[in-house]
């Protein structure tokens, strides 16, 4: 199981305002200077008695292509929980402050740690076995129309909401033929996305210089340079830079499901690896993966918590990486239902 470690901290600085003075004990009197420093993880993720939450539950899930009937998906069961807290710890360090002519004094640092654990799960299967078609019916896509079985997240009914309302609901999709987008800067379309998830959040919508600086150091997590930002959604982009795009939204946005559709396809080692390190360093305690995956490279690099494997539009087996390890060794004969 993926163990997640996420921190926040704070610091509390003890003062004693001594003028000139070079050295300075532990002073009496003391003074609040700062307060949190990193955005504090809600801790909300178990029930009451302790279990973790559900994320999302499909039950007996089937679905046609709308244009001719065909059925793709014929009953898949699959359940994501929350990341699950394991315990706290708390770290706490003190330094002490030498400067001249200021206030000098002992800074105290407090970290707490909350170890967590987060569900991610990979998805496997031949090719058209459905995988990106149950992807896309989780977010909505219009080329699908369900046909039977439900969609239970964050305990709302999916198939009731809007593809727009489940991306304002944190679930977040990257595709595996990520579009092109004419005409629309990469950052104009990330500031749009971005501004509707916080109006939806009662928070103000950011202008674009303000957006400028949340956004660039964001491009450092998957490796981009910043003339990224001014051109057009994936136009003329490589199969890796498309990915790397993907992965930027991800990071912009923000999600609590995210769905990673192939993001390893296409991509050579190092930029596999970079795709790879810049999604473990998005996991937050709030937020699950649900990835799509032929390889064992990928899972090597984000460690799944589940295996599925899908075969004829159904999750026929579940099961931790060993599972991944045969279908390397072996091809999907070995783990076939048929
Ligand atoms: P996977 O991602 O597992 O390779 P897909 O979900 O993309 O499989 O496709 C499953 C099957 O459904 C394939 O035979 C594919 O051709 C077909 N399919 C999926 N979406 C469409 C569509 N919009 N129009 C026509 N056929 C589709
Ligand atoms: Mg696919």
């Amino acid at each position: 199981m993926a163990l997640f470690t996420p921190s926040f901290s704070f610091k509390i600085s003890a003062s004693s305002s001594p003028r000139r003075c070079r050295f300075v004990k532990s002073p009496r009197s003391f003074k609040l200077r700062a307060a949190v420093a990193v955005e504090s993880p809600s801790f909300s993720s178990a029930d009451r008695d302790g279990a973790p939450k559900l994320l999302l539950e499909v039950k007996d899930l089937s679905a046609v292509i709308v244009e001719s009937k065909q059925p793709i998906l014929k009953g898949v069961n699959l359940t994501v929980h929350e990341g699950e807290v394991l315990n706290f710890r708390l770290i706490t360090q003190s330094i002490l402050l030498f400067l001249w002519d200021a206030e000098g004094g002992l800074m105290y640092f407090v970290t707490i740690m909350a170890d967590k654990e987060i569900e991610v799960h990979a998805v496997m299967g031949k090719n058209g076995s459905g995988k990106s078609t149950f992807a896309k019916v989780l977010v909505g896509h219009p080329d699908y129309e369900i046909t039977g079985g439900s969609i239970t997240y964050k305990g709302q009914d999916l198939l009731e909401m809007e593809p727009e309302e489940r991306a304002l609901a944190g679930l977040f999709m990257s595709f595996q033929s990520p579009v092109e987008i004419p005409g629309v800067s990469n950052i104009d379309f990330l500031n749009m996305a971005y501004n509707a998830r916080r109006r939806k959040l009662g928070l103000p919508e950011l202008g674009p210089i303000e957006f400028y600086g949340y956004v660039a150091p964001k491009l450092e997590i998957v490796n981009m340079k910043i003339d990224f930002l001014n051109r057009n959604v994936n136009e003329g982009f490589s199969g890796g830079e498309r990915k790397r795009n993907e992965i930027l939204q991800l990071a912009v946005l923000g999600a609590e499901l995210a769905i990673l559709d192939e993001i390893d396809s296409g991509l050579d080692v190092d930029a596999l690896r970079d795709v790879a390190k810049a999604v473990n360093g998005l996991l937050t305690p709030n937020n699950s993966v649900l990835m799509i995956t032929h390889y064992l490279r990928l899972l090597e690099f984000i460690k799944p918590t589940f295996i599925h494997i899908m075969e004829n539009g159904r999750i026929v087996k579940t099961g931790d990486i060993s599972i991944a390890e045969i279908l390397e060794r072996e091809g999907y004969k070995a783990i076939s239902n048929t």
